[in-house]
């Protein structure tokens, strides 16, 4: 089998379900108690913020873990919003984690340019003083694409300058040094399983001096910013899993791309009607994008997975009928070449054997449904 939808989410890392067991055995405390065993599990969760926060960048304190990115983008973008009020302004291309949660508040959607990148003359013009949070995401999940958060942050001082800027960069960590690249935010969502953690486990940075309201009520834990008793384990899998993602990032990186190349002028050259895209230059290591004319990508996911390979699209089946993704849609691509593309996505155990077979079995099932 070649599991090319890492994007979706990533096989645990070895390392992350080591340290996750003695958490899930022995050292079961609730770290907001007063005694030893608790005292135990604490000291796990101070240890862990410790990794992350260097990870990402930030001081230990400014890290909340969350119960995942989702929830990680909600408590940037609602968190704020209920203490600021103003207007939100997001990417049109943002994961819905962060559109929805922009729409919910009734915001202002941003263009992005055929290769996905915000139209940075479209953002000043969005911007007012009654803009109260931006947000843009590091790396998107379905064409790869990196924004220039340097320059979306020139343009966010110049043009609303009390706005805080939150960066989704959940599929950024496995690929960018994101401790560098979201320096520019004042707010950074993470999650663990799309680099090697456990699902339902992520974090928000939240910049000293940013006030986020809690968006989960209960008993003040992450100081009273995400109440709900710590996941001890799966935090301390994801700070095994940080630690090893950017201990090989950059070996990751290098080895994957010539992959993802090989995989991407493979298929171009072996099937007729074939296009990619995105800018491969400036997308990450890890995504391959492509659209075959004529195709469903329904149908070919389908004999994809028959013969063995793990695939995706971003389009949602709606009221029985498919919707092109948003994503696609909003870098000006029509509905039927939307409804033709896939995402084969690859991940730090992607290997040469998983890029033959796809190579060997899609340009049989593309000309099959062609046919
Ligand atoms: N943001 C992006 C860019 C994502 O790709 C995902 C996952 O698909 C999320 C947010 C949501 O993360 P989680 O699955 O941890 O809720």
């Amino acid at each position: 089998m070649a599991y090319l939808d890492n994007a979706a989410t990533t096989p645990l890392h070895p390392e992350a379900l080591a340290a996750m067991l003695p958490f899930l055995t022995d050292r079961f405390g609730n770290p907001s108690g007063v005694h030893a065993v608790a005292r135990d599990a604490r000291a796990a969760i101070e240890e862990a913020r410790d990794t992350v926060a260097a990870g990402l960048g930030a001081r230990p304190g400014e890290v909340v873990f969350t119960g995942g990115g989702t929830e990680a983008d909600n408590l940037a973008i609602i968190g704020v919003h209920a203490r600021r009020g103003g207007t939100v302004v997001c990417a049109a291309s943002e994961h819905h984690a962060v559109l929805h949660s922009c729409q919910a508040l009734g915001g202002r959607l941003v263009p992005v340019d055929a290769d996905g990148r915000i139209d940075l003359d479209a953002l000043a013009a969005t911007l007012d003083d009654s803009v109260s949070v931006v947000s843009v995401m590091l790396a998107n999940n379905e064409v790869g694409t990196v924004q220039p958060l340097a320059e979306v942050r020139a343009v966010v001082a110049e043009h609303a300058p009390r706005a805080v800027l939150h960066t989704d960069a959940v599929q950024a960590f496995p690929w960018l040094d994101v401790a560098t690249l979201a320096a520019p935010a004042d707010l950074v969502a993470v999650s663990a399983h799309k680099f090697g953690g456990p699902k339902g486990v992520g974090a928000l940075v939240v910049r000293d001096g940013v006030d986020v309201a809690p968006v989960v009520h209960g008993g003040g834990q992450e100081r009273d910013r995400r109440s709900g008793t710590h996941n001890v384990a799966g935090i301390a899998g994801m700070a095994a899993a940080v630690r090893a993602t950017v201990a090989a990032r950059d070996e990751t990186v290098a080895r994957v791309r010539r992959l993802r190349d090989r995989l991407a002028d493979g298929l171009q050259a072996g099937v007729p009607g074939t296009s990619e895209t995105g800018d491969r230059a400036t997308k990450v290591a890890g995504n391959c994008h492509l659209r075959f004319d004529g195709v469903e990508s329904e149908a070919l996911l389908i004999l994809l997975d028959e013969a063995g390979v793990c695939a995706s699209a971003g389009s949602a089946c709606a009221s029985g009928a498919m919707e092109p993704s948003h994503v696609l849609t909003a870098m000006g691509i029509e509905a039927a070449d939307a409804l033709s593309s896939i995402r084969l996505s690859l991940g730090p155990t992607t290997t040469d054997d998983d890029v033959d077979l796809v190579l060997k079995v899609l340009p049989d099932a593309v000309a099959r449904l062609r046919r």
